[in-house]
């Protein structure tokens, strides 16, 4: 097995290197706005210890990695009841997919593709002010990553509600078959600025380590999730981290992980790893092109692959 401290300099030193790095998101104007040429990478390890290479303590916006963030807040506040609302298949669709919600009755198939994350945060809104749903968010962001100097880009946030008219069909599309009891209005909100939080890799490694650990967080002895709850957003990532790019990515990688379209993606070696990676260029499918390679070279070094027989 490789040596950590000199594998991840060296993987975020290749990445440097590499001439084609995907596209930069521009559907939301002030994500357009950042450099394709950074690249960060912290992988923490089940003993505490951090590697850290590149832009690891820069922070960008994670969007859909607050996905799973929000349905850690959704299943403690409604348990069970999260599953009445949204599926649990991949979609094999694109993020911001609709054509499955009319033939599926308005039933989102998982909570990381747009619609069925707006149905999660559907149930985390509170009343109509968005502070509130995600602020709930960002507290448990703040509290898992050890800062309190997490948040939310005001910017981002008004950049997405002034071009998310596709979001908004989702949302009203949903409301009409049920699915949403909220305000619209204020869970649209509520999910624009989820999105919008911003924060290092460093940070999202830290607020992921309770995935490795079978909800409970290392650091503070805090319980997050249930064993079988941590168990199931893991087997999520793994079937719909990655939009209709999952089962290319489990093939390749073959960890639980959540891509966003800043950039960023969580993935998790459960018991060994919670690893963040952040290059803002994009596959097609809109995961993170050099992001998507380093994770394919470190579990392929460290041989952490879900799929491995130890
Ligand atoms: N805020 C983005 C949207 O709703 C999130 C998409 C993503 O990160 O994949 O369009």
């Amino acid at each position: 097995m490789a040596d950590l401290a000199e594998l991840v300099p060296r993987i975020a030193a290749t990445m440097a290197a590499r001439t084609a790095r995907g596209r930069v998101a521009n559907y939301i104007p002030d994500l357009a706005k950042v450099s394709a040429s950074h690249f960060g990478m912290v992988v923490i390890t089940a003993d505490g210890r951090e590697h850290a290479a590149g832009d690891a303590d820069l922070a960008f916006s994670i969007q859909s990695i607050s996905k799973v963030f929000a349905l850690v807040e959704a299943l403690a506040s409604h348990g069970e009841g999260v599953w009445q609302r949204v599926g649990r298949e991949p979609s094999g669709g694109a993020f911001n997919s609709i054509v499955q919600l009319e033939a599926e009755a308005g039933r989102p198939r998982n909570p990381f593709i747009n619609a069925g994350a707006i149905a999660v945060t559907d149930l985390i809104t509170d009343g109509d002010d968005p502070r509130a749903g995600a602020g709930r968010i960002l507290r448990l962001l703040r509290d898992l990553a050890g800062t309190q100097g997490i948040a939310v880009d005001g910017a981002v946030a008004y950049s997405e509600a002034a071009t998310g008219h596709r979001n908004a069909a989702l949302a009203h599309f949903m409301k009409a078959h049920g699915v949403l009891t909220g305000r619209v209005e204020a869970t649209l909100s509520t999910y624009f600025h989820q999105c919008a939080i911003a924060m290092s890799c460093r940070e999202l490694a830290r607020a992921g380590r309770f995935l490795m650990n079978g909800g409970v967080d290392p650091a503070s002895g805090r319980r997050v999730v249930s064993p079988e709850q941590a168990r199931r957003i893991n087997a999520l990532m793994l079937t719909c981290g990655h939009y209709d790019a999952s089962g290319d990515f489990a093939f390749s990688v073959g960890l639980p992980a959540k891509s966003g379209v800043g950039g960023g993606i969580l993935a998790i070696a459960p018991g060994r790893a919670s690893i963040a990676v952040w290059s803002p260029g994009l596959s097609p499918q809109g995961n993170s092109l050099l992001g998507t390679a380093a994770l394919e070279e470190l579990a392929s070094a460290m041989g952490w692959s879900v799929f491995n027989p130890d």
